[in-house]
C-alpha cells in the first residue's frame, strides 16, 4: 500500500517542476544533475562548503542565522513569485552545499484542525482513557506525505548541525536529558531561538519502568522545572528513554503537565535505518528518531546523519513537517 510509485517520483520533483523555468530551474539542475547553476555560485556562502571554518560560534544567535539563510538580502522588493523563486534557488544552493542528493520537499501548511491523537493500539496502559493519560504513539494520523524528525538525548552539540538545518529550513523536535545537556544549555537555547521545540527526556535517562512512581516523578517533573528555568517554558511533550514506560510513567508525566508521549516508528543512524514495522518502510505521519551523536559515538557527524535522513525521505517523496503543528 505504501510502495514508492510513479506518483511519489512526481511529487519528489514537485519543487522544481512548479517553478518551471528561469533561474530556479537552472538551480534545480545544479543539484539534480550536478551542473553549476548561476544562483549557487552567486550565493555568498557557496565557496565555503559545510566543512569550512566559520567565524561565528553556535552561540552567535539568530542574527547569524539570518545572515546564513539570506533573509533580507537580494529577495527584498521582489514580487511574491520572484521571492518564491529566489527562496527556492537559495534552498537549491543550500542542498548543494550540504551535499544532498535532492532539494528537501516543502511541507504543507500546518493543518487547520489538529488531528486527534490517541495511544497506538497495543501501547495503551490500564486506565489510559479513564485517567486521560498522555498517549504513546509512533505516527501522526495524516493523509499528507510527511514525516516528523525528533532528536534525542543531547550529548553531541555540533554547530554545523544547527547551521545545516537552519540553511535547509528543516523542522525538528529535540528531547533533552539533563545530564547530557547541562554543560551547554546555550547550544539548545540557540536551537530554540531558531524555532525548534525542546522537550522532556528525563533528568538521567533511566529505564523508567524499573523505578517507583515517586522516582519516576522526580526524573520527569524535576526535568520540567529545569526546562522552565533554562528555556523559559514547561514542555507538554515527553519521551520516555528507550521508549519504555508503564502506567506510573504516564501518571507521573501527566501530574506535571505532559499531554503527549510520542515515541517513534523509524530510527535513523549515521549508517543505516531501523524500522518498527515489518514492511521496513516510511509511512505518512511517521515519527523518526535520531540522536545528538557525533564521531565519538558513531562513524560520522550529525551532518552525515542528517544527510542520510534527508536523502531517503526526499527520494521517497516525503517532506519533513513540524511535530508541534499537529499536536
Ligand atoms: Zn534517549
Amino acid at each position: 500500500m505504501r510502495a514508492v510509485g510513479q506518483n511519489d517520483k512526481k511529487q519528489a520533483g514537485r519543487g522544481c517542476l512548479a517553478l518551471g523555468r528561469g533561474a530556479a530551474a537552472l538551480a534545480c539542475c545544479a543539484v539534480l544533475a550536478g551542473c553549476a547553476g548561476p544562483d549557487a555560485s552567486r550565493h555568498p556562502s557557496s565557496q565555503a562548503g559545510p566543512g569550512a571554518p566559520r567565524p561565528a560560534s553556535h552561540h552567535a544567535g539568530p542574527d547569524a542565522s539570518r545572515r546564513d539563510s539570506g533573509q533580507g538580502g537580494p529577495a527584498q522588493g521582489l514580487t511574491p513569485q520572484a521571492r518564491q523563486a529566489a527562496e527556492h534557488a537559495r534552498l537549491v544552493a543550500a542542498a548543494r552545499r550540504w551535499r544532498l542528493a535532492q532539494v528537501p520537499l516543502t511541507p504543507p501548511p500546518p493543518p487547520e484542525r489538529k488531528p486527534e491523537i490517541t495511544a497506538r493500539a497495543g501501547f495503551e496502559v490500564k486506565h489510559q482513557e479513564d485517567w486521560d493519560l498522555p498517549p504513546v504513539f509512533t505516527t501522526i494520523p495524516t493523509e499528507q506525505k510527511i514525516v516528523f524528525l525528533t532528536i534525542d538525548d543531547g550529548s553531541e552539540k555540533d554547530p554545523e548541525f544547527l547551521r545545516m538545518m537552519q540553511d535547509l529550513k528543516i523542522p525538528y523536535t529535540a528531547f533533552l536529558s539533563n545530564y547530557l545537556v547541562k554543560d551547554d544549555y546555550g547550544y539548545f537555547r540557540t536551537m530554540q531561538s531558531y524555532g525548534h521545540t525542546l522537550n522532556n527526556h528525563t533528568l538521567h535517562h533511566p529505564y523508567l519502568p524499573g523505578l517507583s512512581y515517586e522516582q519516576q516523578k522526580t526524573e520527569i517533573c524535576d526535568m520540567q522545572d529545569i526546562m522552565e528555568k533554562q528555556f523559559g517554558r514547561r514542555p507538554t511533550v515527553f519521551r520516555p528513554p528507550y521508549g519504555n514506560y508503564n502506567q506510573d510513567t504516564l501518571r507521573a508525566a501527566r501530574s506535571c503537565g505532559i499531554r503527549y508521549a510520542p515515541i517513534w516508528n523509524e530510527e535513523v543512524y549515521v549508517d543505516h535505518w531501523e524500522y518498527r514495522e515489518d514492511d521496513q518502510k516510511l509511512h505518512r505521519g511517521d515519527i523518526v528518531l535520531t540522536h545528538f551523536r557525533g564521531r565519538s559515538d558513531w562513524n560520522g557527524t550529525m551532518v552525515d546523519d542528517m544527510r542520510r535522513f534527508l536523502d531517503k525521505v526526499t527520494r521517497e517523496g516525503y517532506a519533513v513537517a513540524r511535530l508541534e503543528d499537529y499536536l
